[in-house]
């Protein structure tokens, strides 16, 4: 199969031995070196192919003294090391909550395996997982990179105190997972969640349409410039970038259980998750999908963890690891995103992180402990009303943020009965679905189907038959739809459609986050 892929790049070199030693730390400019242009982010910035010059440029230029003094200040930091991290026993199980213990009864106390980390992982000379090149087709190019990924826990050492800064292996989802995309199930669950024959229908349009609207080379763009759609279909978007415009477009195929390896629309997704996979641009940070919008990160990051999590096949692990290391070395500090990495974080933009990284839980990959627990401080500082509303970047009650802040909450641990959750829940359906915000429908209407109960029958009716109604029936744009809105005009009809197809979905794309039982047990 892999002779029909885009050509990969050649493997790099073999990595010199030397570089078991710990890589020199970034300089504080890192103008010169390789950067991307983007040069406000000076910790990011840094490409790895600008550390090897400069380590070759040591060994050529040193006396071999001077080698010596290296390898022994090495020697003796590796000793360091070993000295503060030898763990009293490994694993040890612990309870990860926040520190503030406020709110005990809002979040469910997961017990996860804390596994100290591997020496040589602080050393930066090995890899932390297995070496997945020997069982699938990964580029060597990501895997002689990983290698000069500064290792995460060193990174955010200066943030968390020595135990916030350790990895934690992935735990299992208490729900949201994909099995009901499945074909054995889905039908069941679009009969249950209130679905019908007319909104699968639409979503099968939906897709031939984003199928018929991908380029040449994999990706999609919302700007629809040039092939394949050559202005047939109106209202195209203004943004050009592809990451973003790809990732989306891929989120509804996967949503209906398409992947790389099954169904008819395998080959789209593949080339599509290939593009995404040749256009991440690896730093030391993790693998760049960012194009100077972090929603193209957190949105690509998602495809590329749902591919990994629904097939056996392991050809796109690494680069959604790499893509999940990124989005938790652009957290900002008070636990949000924003469109550039470490910015003082938006709901909007968190949101798509947010879901990314409970893909990447979901594909068995690893998502730092302390990313998770900073990022509800996030939602702490932005909500309302006890966490019942949210805003965008301050504590307010928009319906948007309130929709994906909930969302992030549900996702996050809080049981179905927290009042904030009611409230919040009772709040998005007397507003009801919007008729042209289709980015506060995706959102409120993923938290009133998991919420269930009195509202959703009619919320789902509503926005339901109005997706169907309003769908293009006719010409290039046959299957897709536009609403004339913020940002409908920015993403156009690629990015409406996508979200469109995602809401009426959503009968099965992600299983519910409260059994029925506890349903039943609050009505
Ligand atoms: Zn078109």
């Amino acid at each position: 199969m892999s002779q029909d892929l885009p050509k990969l790049d050649p493997p790099k070199k073999p990595v010199p031995t030397k570089r078991r030693l710990p890589p020199p730390p970034p300089p504080a400019d890192a103008s010169g070196t390789g950067g991307r242009a983007d040069g406000t982010i000076p910790a990011v910035s840094v490409a790895a192919g600008g550390r090897h010059r400069f380590a070759r440029a040591v060994v050529r230029s040193t006396a071999g003294f001077l080698v010596s003094l290296v390898v022994h200040l090495a020697l003796l930091l590796t000793m360091a090391l070993l000295v503060v991290l030898t763990p009293t026993e490994s694993p040890l199980a612990v309870i990860v909550t926040t520190d503030s213990g406020k709110d005990d009864l809002l979040r469910q106390a997961d017990t996860v395996q804390l596994t100290m980390p591997d020496v040589r992982d602080v050393m930066g000379s090995e890899l932390r997982r297995p070496l997945l090149a020997d069982v699938s087709a990964a580029p060597p190019t990501l895997d002689a990179a990983d290698r000069t990924i500064r290792p995460y826990a060193a990174r955010r050492s200066d943030v968390f105190d020595s135990t916030d800064s350790m990895r934690v292996p992935n735990r299992a989802p208490r729900g949201g997972g994909f099995e009901g995309r499945r074909p054995d199930r889905r039908g069941a669950l679009v009969a249950d969640g209130g679905g019908n024959a007319a909104s699968e229908s639409a979503v099968a349009l939906a897709l031939a349409w984003l199928a018929a609207h991908q380029r040449r080379d994999g990706s999609w763009r919302f700007d629809f410039d040039g092939e394949p759609c050559n202005d047939q279909c109106g209202n195209p978007g203004t943004v050009g970038a592809t990451n973003a415009a790809t990732g989306l477009a891929l989120l509804p195929f996967l949503g209906a259980g398409h992947t790389h390896m099954e169904g008819e629309y395998r080959d789209v997704v593949h080339r599509g998750l290939y593009y995404l996979k040749d256009a991440m641009v690896m730093t030391p940070d993790g693998g760049d999908l960012h194009q100077q919008t972090m929603y193209a990160q957190g949105i690509a990051t998602i495809a590329l963890c749902e591919a990994v999590a629904m097939s056996d096949d392991e050809t796109f692990r690494v680069a959604a690891q790499r893509a999940v290391d990124f989005i938790a070395n652009a957290q900002h500090s008070k636990g949000g995103w924003r469109y550039l990495p470490r910015h003082p974080g938006d709901t909007t933009v968190f949101g798509w992180q947010m879901m990314a990284l409970k893909s990447a839980h979901m594909a068995g990959l690893d998502v730092p402990s302390p990313t998770l627990s900073l990022a509800e401080r996030f939602l702490d500082s932005v909500q309302s009303g006890d966490g019942a509303y949210y805003g965008y970047m301050t504590p307010d009650e928009s319906p948007g943020p309130t929709a994906i802040g909930l969302l992030i909450r549900m996702y996050t641990g809080w049981r179905r009965d927290v009042t904030p959750l009611s409230k919040g829940v009772a709040y998005l359906a007397k507003k009801g679905p919007s008729e042209s915000d289709m980015y506060y429908n995706y959102y409120a209407t993923q938290v009133l189907h998991h919420y269930g109960g009195e509202a959703w029958p009619k919320w789902n009716e509503q926005l339901r038959d109005y997706l169907i109604r309003t769908q293009a029936a006719a010409g290039h744009e046959r299957g897709s739809w536009f609403f004339v809105d913020k940002h409908g005009s920015r993403g156009g009809r690629l990015y409406t459609t996508a979200m469109c197809a995602m809401i009426l979905e959503v009968y099965y794309r992600h299983m519910p986050l409260y059994g029925r039982s506890a349903v039943e047990e609050n009505m």
